[in-house]
């Protein structure tokens, strides 16, 4: 077995454990220990790691309009430089297949969280606009949705192309919602997302949810950025 993301093998440890349900890891233990999951005292509404319940993002987001799209996000690890290279092979180089390294961590902490979620919710990922989804033949949220143990449904829909990632923060929190619901849902949602930065994507995917008649939404990202 090779490493997924630097091809090293993969010497596992033999045990009579692993031998019975022989372990199937992604990563050699030098990546492995390069990710950083987010540990310790995290902020109750975005998960940035904060002593206090409420970081200052959100308090400053109290004073917006959006404020309330989305109850909460939770988020995996934290944003470093070995993070962004794996991101940046897997979302803009098209290698699709590194999203499997994140399957079997971000499907374990949605099931930490899963109880205190509503019972018949469904994960909704974020979605590419259309020339970028061609572009890049995936769409990397979708991809973690389906790791979920939920149904995961396409519903949103991207209306313009403009890159987020170009843009400052001021912009990106005043720039119009591009975000259309393709079909309503009278369902719990929790929205699904590779990177939580300003919390903005994630506060209009809910606003839209919300207007067609969703009655709750809250977000699981891979990474606190
Ligand atoms: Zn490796
Ligand atoms: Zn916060």
């Amino acid at each position: 077995m090779k490493c997924l993301y630097c091809q090293q093998l993969i010497v596992l440890e033999l045990t009579w454990k692993t031998l019975i349900l022989p372990e199937r890891k992604p990563l050699c233990s030098t990546c492995e220990e390069s990710l950083i999951i987010i540990k310790g005292s995290r902020c109750f509404i975005c998960s940035r790691p904060s002593e206090r319940n409420k970081c200052k993002d959100c308090l400053w987001w109290e004073h917006l309009p959006e404020r309330d799209t989305i109850q909460f996000n939770y988020s995996v690890y934290h944003y470093n430089n070995f993070m962004k290279e794996i991101i940046s092979r897997w979302k803009y180089r098209g290698d699709g297949a590194l999203g499997y390294i994140f399957q079997h961590v971000f499907a374990a902490n949605f099931g930490k969280i899963r109880s205190s979620l509503p019972k018949n919710i469904v994960a909704v990922p974020i979605p590419l606009s259309e020339p970028r989804q061609l572009e890049r033949g995936f769409n990397q949220a979708a991809m973690l949705a389906k790791f979920l143990s939920v149904r995961s449904m396409e519903i949103l829909e991207r209306s313009t192309s403009e890159k987020q990632s170009k843009k400052t923060r001021n912009e990106r929190i005043q720039s119009v919602n591009p975000f259309i619901v393709e079909k309503a849902i009278n369902k719990p949602v929790i929205l699904v997302d590779d990177i939580y930065t300003t919390g903005t994507t994630l506060r209009h995917a809910g606003k839209v949810l919300l207007e067609q008649g969703c009655p709750f939404v809250c977000a699981l990202t891979l990474i606190r950025g």
